[in-house]
């Protein structure tokens, strides 16, 4: 008999499972407590179930958390963690804290498919969906870590949630759940590159979580280098989404804004964002672009300058706007990077190349162009110099970071 993974279970399918094994409801209830309460993933701890129904369970049911690999913290105290799985696939979370508050920044997907210019995770592919007990898994292994609750979630960790709709709506439904961890939804927040069908789809669910959207450009071309998945999805598209879940859920959606010296950080860039924002309520996150330790780094932080002219033209024009501090940056907490230092450090063989979400090999191809670097961006680049070098020899290696050494 083929085993069920017991984290994916929701409530009702414990009842269900129970049912068919002769057993009360309630076992559903106790089974729920140990898991999302007590942070037990193995049957044979369960102790208020007889052993019979242990026994039972056993051989259907393979239930427990993502193993520890790696944690690090940081001076700040944000904490981050490397999951395996039962196949060895790995992700990252972090764990930061403000004051007695607590936020877990959870990963949806091993690797990404997305490939955005600047993110580290995209570099390293994409490998697979996480199933919803994977998801939910990350998020009670740390609160068993800390032995103490964390009262927030946000999806900003590997991978885009919307391109993994089912389970993470399942996984939404389960931390939510009264039997089960009883989250407030009003303390989850999905975050998306700009999947503007999944926008649409996810402002339909039963309580909608928060939305956080990844701008970090508000004209068609520069955001399209940045995020090739503006090509799909273009500004507009986002937009009338955007609009959409607004209209459903009546909440505030944060804007970030990631700040890249050079390319995205000028007057005229912000005055374009004021003006695509127009008619939404927004709280805008600002994110100095946090450079990966390890390698070289193609793209570089703001000057300080900047960011507060950037922030002063946001607020001139009554938009709520704070500057997001980088949390962590000695535990290499931006996205994706502890994942591939790990990967750096084990493997001298390249990472496995990225999938391009939803294009064909011809656009693929010449995404790949693209990150060899963009013609428009050259111009505003800091390194404007390497320029000519870049477009004569487009360079194959596996990171893009790679490609552009000073
Ligand atoms: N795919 C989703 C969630 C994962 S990325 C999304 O795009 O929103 C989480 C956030 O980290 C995104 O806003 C992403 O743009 C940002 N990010 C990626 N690399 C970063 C870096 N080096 N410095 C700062 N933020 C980064």
């Amino acid at each position: 008999m083929k085993k069920i993974l017991g984290m994916n279970l929701e409530y009702e399918e414990w009842q269900e499972l129970l049912k068919s094994l002769g057993e009360p409801a309630y076992r559903a209830d106790q089974i729920c407590q140990w898991i999302y309460e007590k942070k037990v993933d193995v049957l044979e701890e369960m102790t208020n179930l007889s052993k019979d129904l242990r026994a039972l369970l056993e051989e259907r049911v393979i239930l427990g958390f993502p193993r520890r690999m790696k944690g690090e913290r940081s001076r700040d105290g944000t904490k981050k963690y490397l999951w395996a799985f039962r196949d060895d696939a790995t992700v990252e979370s972090v764990l930061m804290r403000h004051g007695q508050h607590r936020t877990a920044c959870l990963s949806s997907q091993v690797g990404c498919p997305l490939d955005c210019a600047f993110c580290a995770t995209g570099s390293g592919g994409f490998q697979r969906n996480l199933e919803a007990g994977e998801i939910v898994g990350q998020f009670l292994a740390m609160e068993k870590q800390l032995e103490g609750p964390i009262q927030n979630i946000v999806f900003m960790g590997m991978g885009e949630p919307l391109l993994n709709q089912e389970n993470l709506f399942k996984s939404l439904r389960m931390l939510r759940h009264p039997k089960m961890r009883q989250l407030g939804i009003r303390h989850i927040t999905v975050s998306t590159a700009g999947i503007a069908p999944g926008i649409q789809k996810m402002a339909l669910i039963e309580s909608p979580p928060r939305l956080a959207v990844s701008l970090h450009a508000a004209d068609d071309a520069l955001r399209s280098e940045l995020m090739p998945v503006n090509r799909l999805h273009s500004l507009e598209e986002l937009r009338r989404a955007l609009y959409f879940y607004q209209e459903k859920t009546g909440d505030r959606i944060t804007i970030e804004y990631l700040l890249l010296r050079g390319i995205n950080d000028e007057a005229d860039h912000a005055r374009a964002l004021v003006s695509w924002l127009r008619g939404m309520h927004v709280f805008v996150n600002l994110i100095p672009y946090n450079a990966s330790s390890e390698g070289e780094n193609f793209f570089r932080p703001p000057f300080p300058e900047r960011v507060i002219s950037f922030q002063k033209i946001l607020e001139e024009k009554g938009i709520n706007v704070e500057v997001r501090r980088s949390r962590g940056g000695d535990v290499a907490a931006a996205c994706g990077q502890l994942k591939k230092k790990e990967l750096e450090e084990k493997t001298e063989t390249p990472a496995p190349s990225g999938r391009t979400y939803g294009m064909g090999e011809k656009k693929k191809e010449k995404a790949k162009d693209r990150r060899g670097r963009p013609r428009e961006m050259a111009e505003g680049s800091p390194r404007g110099e390497d320029r000519k070098k870049r477009t004569e020899k487009p360079s194959k290696g596996p990171s893009k970071k790679r490609r552009f050494p000073d």
